[in-house]
């Protein structure tokens, strides 16, 4: 069974549990590494979301903000702590971040910028939002429903949506992509539809060489891995690699259901599995 995790977060975003909680949790597990990767979710208007509340209420408004410039200092402090906790424990730590990818004029542009003078080990991409197709207006990708006028509105966000990882897929910044169908959590997706553009991203990826992850967290959330075994078996035919993510927001969560992943896997014969060791420092 896969014995690290490249993808988990702590109470510095969403998580419940400290960094020095989870990397022991994973040592404890008898993992060979961990990669922490807390959000990033910068979005020129995010702060006049309609869920600027609900955030604000969850203490996220920490990570979630108009310019990358305003997530410090926090982020460097965060960085720094994580690489200090990991010199006391017998494990391979790295540090990345689960990054929401927009693309307005200037957010890639900014978005380098910024990660240049960052002391990270790599960055995966993960898609929580939508916007209008003018990028104007952001919403959680859950929220379809609620903020749709009608069906044609709907439509746009999960397009939207899909169209953005596209992008993500192919800036090439990424070591691998996270939750493809994780859209399917709104409700206004179910398993099998979308597949033209479900199946756009499965060919981005074999194009571009970009890996991506089975998630188990969709197992809570929605009663099934993302993405969709049907677009795995997809995946399987043009040998694009993956790697098992319980994207752990807790140390409960640490490794859950990588044993039902590996078993999935083997029924359906995927070969084409990735680590990031190179990335050690
Ligand atoms: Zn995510
Ligand atoms: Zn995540």
């Amino acid at each position: 069974m896969q014995k690290f995790t490249y993808h988990c977060h702590t109470d510095f975003s969403d998580g419940t549990s400290s960094v020095e909680e989870m990397i022991k949790r994973a040592v404890e597990l008898g993992f060979t590494e961990i990669g922490i990767t807390d959000h990033i979710e910068v979005h020129k208007n995010i702060e006049t979301s309609p869920e600027r509340e609900l955030v604000i209420s969850k203490g996220w408004d920490r990570i979630h903000k108009s310019k990358f410039s305003e997530l410090n200092p926090a982020i460097n402090q965060h960085i720094k702590t994580i690489r200090e906790v990991a010199k006391k424990y017998p494990i391979d730590v790295l540090v990345g971040f689960e990054v929401d990818f927009f693309c307005y004029d200037k957010w890639l542009e900014g978005f380098n910028e910024f990660r240049k003078d960052l002391d990270i080990d790599y960055l995966i991409s993960g898609n929580h939002f939508t916007t209008t197709p003018d990028n104007e207006n952001v919403i959680f990708a859950t929220s379809i429903d609620k903020y749709s006028e009608n069906e044609e509105d709907a439509r746009q966000y999960i397009r939207t949506h899909f169209s953005n990882i596209k992008k993500a897929i192919e800036s090439g910044i990424f070591s691998f992509i996270a939750h493809l169908d994780f859209i399917r959590w709104s409700g206004a997706v179910g398993e099998f539809d979308y597949k033209d553009e479900r199946m756009e991203l499965i060919e981005a990826l074999a194009k571009t060489g970009t890996p991506t992850e089975i998630n188990t967290k969709g197992i809570k959330s929605i009663g099934d891995f993302y993405p969709a075994q049907w677009m795995l078996k997809e995946m399987n035919v043009r040998k694009i690699p993956i790697v098992i993510s319980d994207d752990a927001h807790h140390t409960s969560q640490v490794g859950i259901h990588f044993d039902k992943a590996e078993e999935m896997l083997e029924a359906i014969n995927y070969k084409h599995r990735f680590n990031l060791k190179h990335l050690i420092k």
